[in-house]
């Protein structure tokens, strides 16, 4: 990019977030050097965000820069991991310095409020987009797989499901709901919160997790496949909010994506440490949607059963 690149990647990136005490050299040198403590190990992973592709071309600087960090923390929560440092690659039409200074600001705020430090990246010029990766720390070996469930184990989400999906339609006019609704929906959609906060109870209790950004039936899919099992998820238990029960809409949480809460699978003899878990985090409760089987998708709806396993979510070269 122009010479003032460097002006922009001093100025705008060079102090984001919460200083990591892994960091041995962090933005300005030719790479980062980041140590990890012995008895710890790293969990990586990357996603990124293209306009007009997940999010659309309208989002604001704040929200895109907000929803770029969270996404990819909520990874790192699935997986039982603590944030520690991230590098971003921006690839910007123009060097817009009100969009990159509010992008930054952002940024900045998400990275404080989660813990995690930018130790680097790369900036160029082309359509907007941006790639994140994440670096997180779990004691050794006890990150949390997609591949852990057991037939007979409970199946739990966090939080309520469908309303990133729901803000979305409305945004796009498919959907009227009343203003509050509609503004609370659509910060589902921009403001997604990981749920870091379930980092300790996963390491103890969970025997697999996985984070739900595609619906909470293709990603349970992708567990149940990789633990080699089946399950039967009941409707009427989904958290949702009224609207979406009382319009009998349950397909906003069983299929609709964005939500970025957390799925898990728990011994059936863990009910109390799950209870205690709900009584001390009002903010972050876990609802028991079914149970582990040895083979099959099904979802109780009512006196109906519906099989799930054919149905798949959303996919970018399908
Ligand atoms: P090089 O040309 O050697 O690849 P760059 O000019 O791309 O170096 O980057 C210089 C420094 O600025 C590096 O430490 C790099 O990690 C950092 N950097 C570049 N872009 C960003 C960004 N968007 N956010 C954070 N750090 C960045
Ligand atoms: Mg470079």
């Amino acid at each position: 990019m122009a010479a003032d690149e460097f002006s922009i990647i001093r100025r705008y990136f060079s102090t984001i977030g919460k200083a990591s005490a892994n960091r041995v050299i962090g933005v300005g040198d030719d790479a980062a050097v980041l140590a990890v403590p012995p008895d710890q190990q790293l969990v990586v992973c990357m996603d990124t965000l293209v306009s007009g592709v997940h999010f659309p071309a309208s989002t604001s600087a704040t929200d895109v820069a907000w929803k770029s960090l969270a996404v990819n923390l909520s990874d790192l929560a699935a997986m039982a991991a603590t944030p520690d440092w991230f590098l971003l690659s921006l690839t910007l039409p123009q060097a817009s310095e009100a969009w990159i200074a509010e992008f930054s600001r952002s940024l900045h705020e998400a990275a404080q409020t989660y813990g995690i430090d930018l130790v680097g990246g790369d900036t160029c010029r082309g359509p907007l987009s941006i790639s994140i990766q994440t670096a997180g720390l779990v004691p050794r070996e006890h990150f949390i797989r997609r591949s852990g469930c057991q037939p007979g184990d409970l199946i739990l989400v966090s939080g309520t499901l469908g309303e990133a999906a729901l803000g979305l339609q409305c945004d796009q006019g498919l959907v009227q709901l009343e203003d509050e609704l509609a503004s609370q929906c659509l910060h589902r959609l921009n403001r997604p919160l990981p749920r870091l906060e379930l980092v300790d109870f996963l390491r103890q209790f969970a025997s697999a997790a996985i984070d739900i950004s595609d619906g909470l039936v293709a990603d349970l899919q992708h567990m149940l496949e990789q633990s080699g099992v089946g399950a039967i998820i009941d409707s009427s238990r989904l958290p949702v909010n009224t609207w979406i029960r009382e319009h009998k809409q349950m397909h906003y949480a069983l299929y609709g994506g964005d939500d970025y809460e957390i799925c898990c699978s728990v011994a059936a003899n863990r009910k109390n440490d799950i209870e205690h878990w709900n009584n001390t985090n009002p903010h972050c409760q876990l609802t028991v949607i079914g149970e582990i089987t040895e083979s099959g998708f099904v979802l109780v709806n009512g006196p109906e059963t519906e099989d799930l396993s054919p149905t798949r979510g959303y996919r970018h070269f399908a």
